[in-house]
């Protein structure tokens, strides 16, 4: 079964395409679908954003949709960048530069105080019925540093006190199987699967 990912971020395909490797489910990116519609994301919550960018999509092509919105919550800076992660002092702005920024920010703060979540909302806009909505939620810590290679955006500085290494860390089989991008795929999965 075909479904449209609506997202220009190839990361996030990527991701999504291995974690359905060896299933029925084929995604398509927006490009190749050849589809160009402008996605106004003024929504206040993650939910909201996913689902403006899935249904934005679906009326435009009248397909399956399924599409993220996500982000990086840190509790010492009140949640943000949050809903704002991809923004977050502007969005050609490198993550090297992002990273060092926020561990600025963070700087001396002391563990119990890093704490920090990755969070996912994903959304499928189905052109016969309602929008299904589902999350994900990754706990972690802001790091003192940033380190590996692996993943992208955030994940550097992303640090995981149980494994400890930071999700960059991580190799991509094992950061998707604890994701948030992991769990709320995995559960829109399942719904997906009733269908085929
Ligand atoms: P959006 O969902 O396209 O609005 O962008 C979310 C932004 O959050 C991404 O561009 C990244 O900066 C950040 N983000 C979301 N998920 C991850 C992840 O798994 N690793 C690192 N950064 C992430």
């Amino acid at each position: 079964m075909d479904i449209i990912m609506a997202t220009g971020n190839s990361n996030k395909v990527r991701e999504i395409r291995e974690m359905l490797d060896g299933s029925d489910l084929n995604i398509i990116s927006m490009k190749d679908a050849g589809i160009d519609v402008e996605i106004i994301e003024d929504g206040l919550t993650f939910e909201d954003n996913a689902r403006i960018k899935a249904e934005t999509v679906r009326d435009a092509c009248g397909k399956i949709v399924i599409a993220d919105d996500s982000g990086l919550e840190i509790d010492f800076l009140g949640g943000e960048p949050g809903i704002h992660s991809s923004r977050f002092m502007g969005e050609d702005t490198s993550y090297d530069i992002k990273n060092a920024a926020l561990l600025e920010k963070l700087d001396g703060v002391p563990d119990e105080k890093r704490s920090a979540r990755f969070i996912c909302a994903m959304a499928i806009a189905y052109p016969d019925r309602k929008t299904s909505v589902f999350r994900g939620v990754f706990e972690g810590r802001i790091a003192y540093k940033s380190a590996g290679e692996n993943g992208f955006g955030y994940d550097p500085i992303f640090y995981l006190p149980e494994r400890g290494c930071t999700s960059a860390e991580l190799l991509p089989e094992e950061k998707n199987s604890i994701s948030h991008r992991g769990q709320a795929l995995k559960m829109a999965v399942e719904e997906l699967q009733k269908l085929v």
